[in-house]
């Protein structure tokens, strides 16, 4: 159902009974109903297993020449009806003036971050009454265990400076870089402060001109209590866009600030290179959230709720997320035909082969990961 985007189990449950699969296919009243109580667990060994074998095949490449993983909190809004006792909700105003109560579920996703791909690892659901951090850490703590070689550096945004998820980290032998918000103003000031006090390092990479200080700072934070680096990078970038008028193009220039906190230990000698990877690694975390998360929902449908249940949620996502790591291994890796050039195309072709393979199913060869 996942691989042929086929989007729902009514969906399924039509080509169930228009192939005459009700033999290989169990119904899916019974499919709904074993997520409920499948082992999250075995599901994910699954999941381990598919990296080991990407992994060891060299199918993933690294970002700046580092290995890094990202976590981010996402979201799936289900309805305006409460149905399960794992339930977030929020009270939102609409357009009318009108309030109203939405339910939702929401979970952490913990993303191995590459050039070509991004591969998600595995996610944790954000329970009710508990906070993302809280999700986070149990994530965090459980992907480095079942995945303790796939990444050295772990990037979040502004929520994730905290000590505890930076002692978690370290304990597990990992750096951490987490996105600096003014909030934190003893951080912000200093770095600010060093700022003003010194030069830049001034570069160009493609279209974006860079101002970046690498500032080294100790006693700003309380709680952590070591030294850490903080990243200032001011990003100018030169965009040729159509005009306003839509007849002819103008120049435009857009403008960023960026300012991380890492314990990524200091280079010894001064070294422009590894601050460009830094910076380049940094911006890795914005890069898939622009990406992963949208692509999975638009294109497969990762909003979709196959079962209101706790379990099931889960169940679909992490099978889901199989899937997805699957096809995008194989669609960077094994397309010899040069016709297939977009994502929709070749998942259009898929559920095209599902729709018209008779029945029975052909022997599924070995999936050539
Ligand atoms: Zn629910």
């Amino acid at each position: 159902m996942h691989f042929s985007n086929l989007e729902s189990l009514n969906s399924l449950s039509q080509s169930i009974s228009l192939k005459n699969l009700k033999a290989d296919i169990p119904s899916i009243s019974t499919i709904a109903r074993t997520a409920d109580t499948m082992d999250l667990e075995e599901i994910r060994s699954v999941g381990i297993e598919i990296y080991g074998k990407a992994r060891k095949k060299k199918m993933f490449e690294p970002c700046y020449g580092m290995w890094v993983g990202v976590v981010d909190a996402h979201e799936q809004i289900t309805s305006p009806y409460c149905r399960c006792p794992y339930c977030r909700n929020r009270t939102i105003t609409k357009k009318d003036g009108v309030k109203e109560t939405q339910y939702y579920h929401e979970f952490t996703a913990f993303i191995l971050a590459g050039p070509k791909i991004s591969y998600i690892l595995d996610i944790e659901p954000v329970l009710p009454g508990q906070g993302e951090l809280k999700s986070a850490y149990r994530l965090i703590d459980r992907v480095c265990r079942n995945y303790p070689k796939a990444f050295k550096i772990v990037i979040g945004d502004g929520l994730y400076l905290k000590e505890t998820v930076f002692n978690l980290l370290e304990k597990h032998h990992k750096y951490a870089i987490a996105v600096l918000k003014e909030e934190r103003r003893q951080l912000f000031e200093e770095a600010n402060r060093l700022s003003l006090l010194s030069e830049p390092q001034i570069y160009k990479r493609g279209k974006t001109y860079y101002r970046v200080w690498d500032h080294s700072i100790c006693g700003c934070w309380d709680g952590y209590g070591k030294k850490v680096r903080v990243i200032v990078s001011e990003e100018e970038t030169h965009k040729r866009v159509h005009s306003k008028d839509g007849k002819s193009f103008e120049k435009r220039v857009d403008r960023a600030n960026w300012m991380w906190v890492t314990n990524l230990p200091c280079p010894e000698t001064y070294n422009l290179g590894d601050l460009k990877n830094t910076v380049g690694v940094s911006h890795s975390r914005w890069q898939i959230e622009n990406q992963c998360p949208g692509e999975t929902v638009n294109i497969w449908n990762a909003d979709h709720v196959y079962r209101h249940s706790k379990n099931a949620i889960m169940v679909f996502l992490l099978l889901l997320f199989i899937c997805v790591n699957i096809f995008n291994i194989f669609r960077i890796r094994n397309i010899k035909d040069r016709s297939i050039r977009t994502k929709i195309y070749l998942i259009d072709l898929i559920k095209a082969g599902f729709y018209t393979t008779r029945n029975p199913l052909p022997t599924i060869p070995p999936i050539p990961i």
